[in-house]
């Protein structure tokens, strides 16, 4: 009887050992994720064309790596964000549609709405989540399980490297440890670098700016000659080696602060387009993406060296269209030509964004695929990716897996889904398609609803991608079908609305 009892025992212990090998093994087997982010990149900065034609932006700018990216991969031509930085990360790291994680403007200072918004003349903003994402309830915060402790919990050593800007200043997301990154390179609250500068120790001080903005995290680099873009991808890389080391799949959030304002000079590039006839400030552009895609070379080349480019999924993605409104050369808003307007915009301008994956095995090289998505579709893709099949989170995930469309690139896939966007909220400055605006795309078709005037714009994006042509007036009946569509979501989710000052009248829905 005792030998017996002792025999269960062994058979036991031996049960569990096993138990552990297999899921180490599998953990081990799991495909290591390099998400690159770029801040406020057009879907013209680049020599990659995402239309159907090269234009002249496409001859202006030099970003031969995501060229290399594209030959092993796919292109997505119509991928999109929202029109402000926070939004769209926030949405990247939960999953929701930003008119249900209510942080519909960009971040900064704790329980406080911005300036712009508070001294508005025609209207009264919303309580958005002016605090950012929480990992614990907080007031004005959306409470969410966010991407990377999901990744954590499945075995993945998390990477954060450049711009967090998830939680505002003394709240727990400012540090991006507290969202589930093992390691954080230089992430902090704010959504901007005070310099790209090591010899400005990357602090605004050198423009009198707020030491809000100076980048934690990169003392060593401190008064060196070294560009953000170069120090982050450094830094970066060092992480990874941890990571192989610890024999764990790795995500890394490469997150740059790049392209971003200030535009300041990266020596390394710069002359080349002042030769080309560039004006100062756009040679300092095309400069910072230069810059930005050496680092996307740097860690294509780091993961050939190690052997590990075979078992790494890499996305591409940027975080808002390009800014056009003000603070570049040349005329405004016609940086993102032939889309209307930037930065700010629900224009196409504002929203549209270069987007590139490269999936050893799944997805087919050098391909283009004109199916859209939307930044809360990252969420469960790459949980997917990662082999996470059933989870729980506490927030509803209004993102769907895009990982059909990489394995199957057939065109119209996705022409029956509407897209979402919601902002009633205040930018600042004014352009097309700058304003409070809900909106919704379905199929060719987008219709935009401003806040202010309630008034509304349509547009057919297959025929006019300039949004050149507002079909509004003319066709009453897609205004009326694709309000009724609009208007269902926004209740569903209970989306706020700002008030008019002159009536104290909240902002209808779309379809009243
Ligand atoms: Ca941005």
């Amino acid at each position: 009887m005792k030998n017996l009892f002792f025999l269960i025992l062994v058979l036991l212990f031996l049960e569990s050992c096993s138990e552990e090998n297999q899921s180490e093994t599998e953990i081990q087997s799991k495909p290591n994720i390099v998400l690159f982010l770029v801040d406020d990149m057009g879907w013209q900065d680049t020599s990659v064309p995402f239309w159907n034609k090269r234009t002249p932006f496409n001859d202006r700018y030099h970003t031969p790596n995501m060229e290399r990216l594209a030959a092993k991969g796919m292109k997505f031509t119509q991928a999109y964000a929202t029109p402000v930085c926070s939004p769209t990360r926030i949405s990247l790291m939960t999953g929701m549609n930003a008119a249900r994680h209510r942080v519909t403007n960009w971040t900064l200072h704790k329980d406080a709405l911005q300036p712009m918004e508070t001294n508005h003349k025609e209207l009264t903003f919303p309580r958005w989540n002016v605090n950012g994402v929480s990992p614990v309830p907080l007031d004005l915060a959306v409470h969410a399980d966010a991407l990377p402790a999901m990744l954590q919990k499945a075995g993945y050593f998390t990477i954060h490297s450049g711009k967090a800007h998830f939680g505002a200043i003394d709240t727990p997301a400012e540090d991006p440890k507290a969202i589930g990154f093992d390691i954080n390179i230089a992430g902090h609250a704010a959504g901007g670098p005070g310099s790209y500068l090591g010899k400005n120790n990357f602090s605004a001080q050198w423009r009198g700016g707020s030491e809000v903005w100076d980048i934690p995290g990169l003392e060593k680099y401190h008064g060196q000659d070294i560009f953000l873009s170069e120090a982050l991808t450094i830094e970066a890389k060092s992480a990874m080696d941890s990571a192989v080391s610890k024999k764990k799949p790795f995500f890394m959030y490469m997150s740059h602060y790049a392209v971003h304002t200030p535009i300041e000079t990266d020596k390394r590039f710069f002359q080349k387009y002042l030769d080309m006839g560039l004006d100062e400030t756009e040679a300092k552009y095309a400069a910072l993406v230069e810059g930005m895609d050496k680092s996307l070379g740097d860690i294509l080349d780091y993961l050939e060296e190690r052997k590990l480019a075979d078992n790494t999924i890499i996305l591409f993605m940027s975080d808002n269209g390009g800014l056009s409104v003000h603070g570049r050369g040349g005329e405004p808003n016609t940086h993102n030509k032939p889309l209307s307007s930037g930065k700010g915009s629900i224009h196409e301008g504002g929203i549209r964004t270069p987007m590139i994956v490269k999936w050893p095995g799944v997805v087919a090289p050098n391909t283009s695929n004109d199916n859209y998505l939307i930044i809360e579709d990252f969420y469960p893709t790459i949980l997917e990716m990662a082999g996470v099949e059933s989870y729980n989170t506490i927030q509803t995930i209004d993102g769907k897996s895009f990982s059909a469309l990489l394995a199957n690139n057939t065109p119209g896939q996705t022409q029956d889904r509407p897209l979402f966007w919601h902002y009633p909220n205040e930018w600042g400055p004014k352009g097309p398609g700058i304003g409070a605006f809900s909106a919704v795309r379905l199929g060719d078709w987008k219709l935009i609803y401003y806040h202010l005037n309630e008034d509304y714009e349509l547009f057919n994006l297959k025929n006019d991608i300039g949004e050149l042509n507002n079909k509004a007036h003319s066709n009453p009946e897609k205004v009326k079908a694709l309000a009724e569509v609009l208007t269902s979501f926004l209740k569903e989710v209970d989306a706020q609305f700002p008030i008019h000052k002159s009536s104290g009248e909240k902002v209808s829905f779309p379809l009243n």
